[in-house]
């Protein structure tokens, strides 16, 4: 029997369905048979040779879902904290992108599909922008395929224009080789639309129609895309439901009702917004809109692959921009709209709408597939009391408190260890990129990029800075 075969049954726990009415199931029991949940519910009947799970004290709720991650980025593993996006362009796009072999894009991967999983991520979108050529493409699904999770390819090249490489025999190859029938859980063309009026990009979108595929792409990114990228692609039919609008930050009401009145789905990058300056995190602007919602983390060149740490920054960027717009008019917001279980919603059922695959997962419901987390943490005094659950996960939980992760049916965390899993495998072979990078770029070069000039402050004049105290007239001279 392999591991998969083998049912599973966790017991007692504080059960977020993420069904359509959101059910919360107290002292519930999760049973898994075949790599599905076969029931929900308390005091569960489970087959003799079921491996039994205490959920007791914690919160089970389905896999999260990323839909944009640059794996092979997580090689550069913080390098970038201080960058904005321009120096991230001029990092990646112009100067070091085409030092990445191979190899250093399977490191990547196979680091960032490990944490994805380690953190309770079960899905993630591979948006793959450095697949060079068809052997970069291949170490990227190598190492996807050696990882114990549901992994979506986004196929991009930021070294050519997607009319170039998306029509290359090379990908027709590669597509064959790779995506039928392979391992995948599913297949993305990953481009973004620069909003030139000859509408380059439209061979790529035909490449997409034709193979039955959907498009992601980074659009309402301030100073690279904006409303000129929106309207071509729906002048020229190309806004599907499947299409997946990354950041889309900033845009007018116009690109937003084309987004809407298309049904497709927008993967909100909080942190990312926050730091690098795509725009100002839009969930205020699409909850207007009635735009459906996915979160992403991005990159690992300057945050984690942590979907708390998603749903904590989306929840608070969306609350602090509606007080700053009601205190701009004299106004008091005495209640927020957007709430903990709704973030809870995009982590999990979001993503899984978004890739078009939420018959099969996204929620604890029988038949779907079993990809379940179990946040459990005896030792933190961060999980107790648990009054809330979709507030705690939010605002509470942490990925060290990632006790138990299934991927369909599949233990690949327990007890708070990943199981199957040669980490020190993985660390050699980053170590060996990381090698390569330093080498290449040279010392100097390699410190540059990872510590960009500050700019200069301009301190503005103070008039309550007093220079001096007169004891007898109690008064500040000036
Ligand atoms: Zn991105």
């Amino acid at each position: 029997m392999s591991a998969t075969d083998r049912p599973v049954v966790f017991r007692n726990g504080l059960v977020l369905t993420m069904d359509d009415a959101h059910t919360v199931l107290p002292g519930a029991d999760v049973l898994v048979i075949g790599g599905r949940i076969a029931q929900v519910g308390v005091g569960l009947t489970a087959p003799d040779d079921a491996l039994e799970i205490d959920a007791t004290g914690g919160i089970l709720m389905p896999g999260m879902v990323d839909t944009h991650r640059h794996l092979w980025q997580t090689a550069m593993r913080g390098y970038g904290a201080d960058w904005t996006l321009t120096q991230y362009f001029v990092w990646y796009y112009l100067e070091s992108g085409k030092l990445f072999r191979p190899e250093d894009v399977y490191a990547g991967n196979l680091l960032g599909a490990i944490e994805a999983i380690d953190a309770g991520v079960t899905t993630t979108v591979d948006w793959s922008h450095g697949l060079q050529t068809p052997e970069h493409a291949d170490a990227a699904v190598d190492a996807l395929e050696a990882v114990d999770g549901r992994f979506v390819l986004g196929y991009g090249n930021i070294q050519q224009g997607p009319w170039e490489w998306a029509t290359s025999p090379e990908f027709r190859d590669f597509h064959r080789r790779r995506v039928d029938g392979g391992k995948l859980a599913g297949f993305q063309l990953a481009f973004d639309v620069t909003g030139d009026p000859a509408f380059p990009e439209r061979a790529a979108f035909e490449v997409a129609r034709e193979l039955g595929v959907a498009v992601t792409t980074h659009a309402g990114v301030w100073g690279a895309t904006n409303d000129d990228g929106i309207r071509l692609m729906h002048e020229n039919g190309f806004m599907t439901p499947s299409t997946v609008y990354v950041h889309a930050a900033t845009l007018t009401h116009d690109s937003y009702n084309r987004i809407a009145a298309t049904g497709g789905s927008v993967s909100v990058s909080t942190e990312s917004e926050q730091s690098a300056g795509q725009g100002y995190p839009p969930t205020w602007q699409l909850r207007h809109h009635d735009i459906p919602v996915s979160l992403s983390m991005d990159t690992s060149v300057w945050w984690s692959g942590d979907l708390f740490s998603a749903m904590r920054s989306t929840l608070g960027a969306d609350r602090s921009r509606e007080h700053l717009e009601a205190h701009a008019k004299q106004e008091t917001i005495t209640h927020c709209h957007l709430r903990a279980e709704q973030v809870v919603e995009w982590a999990t059922r979001g993503g899984a709408r978004a890739l078009g695959m939420d018959a099969t997962i996204g929620a604890l419901t029988p038949g779907r597939q079993a990809d379940v987390v179990l946040i459990k943490n005896d030792a933190s005094p961060a999980m107790f009391p648990i009054l809330n659950p979709h507030g705690h996960v939010v605002f509470q939980a942490q990925r060290a408190d990632v006790h138990t992760v299934l991927v369909g049916g599949r233990v690949v965390k327990r007890d708070g260890r990943l199981v199957g899993v040669d980490l020190a495998a993985a660390r050699t072979r980053v170590a060996a990129t990381i090698d390569h990078l330093r080498e290449t770029m040279g010392e100097e070069a390699w410190q540059r990029g990872m510590n960009p000039d500050v700019p200069e402050t301009a301190i503005l004049e103070n008039p309550y800075q007093y220079t001096e105290w007169d004891a007898g007239s109690a008064q500040w001279k000036h």
